[in-house]
């Protein structure tokens, strides 16, 4: 098998490409290459989260569970046709010292109590937890380990195509190091493309859900002067590149995304429950 899987690794990119998958992102309708299996992904990140539920105290916060689960189950409404085998969880971790959260494939949401060092409100929380989701619509988890694999080599790469039969070629610890979540504070993010993708489906995830896409600028300002004056910025900073493109590239969009909120049928029950 082994010797069998090298020499299909040498055929290259035309393998690749007989066993890629192609799909459209949502929001952004770019074009893209996967060559996991969608179903592998999912079983390792549910892996990967259960690892992280147990390394990470819950917090104890009711106030800041609530929040979070409210707003994720309004987001997870808008994006049931973009993430449609989600089985939805949020989950807030006792980690103060981290202003951070995540996503994975499957609906699993975490977010370290340090967020709230810089959410002010509902929709500053949905701007954050709207990125999240938006790198899970648009699977950029899925093009890393993609990456990372065809790096590799063809070897790894043919045992992650055929991990759903069985032959292991992906583990929660490469899901976990594909989220940039192993290191912690020096976690590697997305790269700058996908993270304004995140940011641009994000906006527009928010605002559908009926939040005020507006608040999405003053997070970045928020975490900009909580990593004032700190040795090491925060982690959801050095994973989030804070630039005036990010903000740039939210305020073209803001026409789009203040239309779309006016047309969310959430708006209404929203503005009663402010
Ligand atoms: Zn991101």
């Amino acid at each position: 098998m082994r010797l069998v899987a090298r020499l299909l690794g040498f055929l290259g990119i035309s393998w690749l490409l007989l066993a890629a998958g192609c799909y459209e992102v949502p929001v952004t309708g770019r074009s893209a290459i996967s060559m996991v299996s969608d179903k592998e992904v999912a079983k390792q990140s549910l892996a990967a989260f259960e690892a992280l539920k147990k390394k990470y105290p819950r917090s104890r916060n009711k106030d800041m569970q609530a929040r979070v689960q409210r707003v994720g189950e309004r987001l997870a409404k808008v994006v049931f046709w973009d993430v449609p085998d989600a089985d939805w969880e949020f989950v807030v971790f006792e980690v103060p010292q981290q202003i951070n959260a995540f996503a994975m494939a499957g609906g699993k949401v975490g977010v370290f109590s340090g967020l709230f060092k810089i959410i002010q409100n509902d929709d500053q929380l949905a701007s954050v937890l709207a990125h999240e989701i938006g790198h899970v619509a648009a699977r950029h988890v899925h093009e890393r380990l993609s990456q990372d694999m065809a790096i590799q080599g063809g070897g790894l790469l043919v045992g992650g195509i055929m991990a759903g039969s069985g032959a292991g070629g992906l583990t929660s610890q490469a899901v976990i190091d594909a989220y940039g979540l192993s290191t912690g504070i020096t976690a590697v993010g997305f790269d700058r493309k996908k993270e304004k993708e995140a940011d641009h489906i994000g906006l527009m995830y928010m605002a559908r859900a009926g939040y005020d896409p507006e608040e999405s600028v003053k997070v970045i300002e928020n975490l900009e002067n909580a990593s004032a004056g700190q040795p090491l910025p925060p982690a959801w900073l050095s994973t989030h590149p804070s630039n005036p493109e990010r903000i740039l590239q939210l305020m073209d969009l803001m026409p789009k995304a203040l239309a779309a909120r006016r047309q969310s049928s959430q708006v209404q029950e929203h503005t009663l429950v402010k």
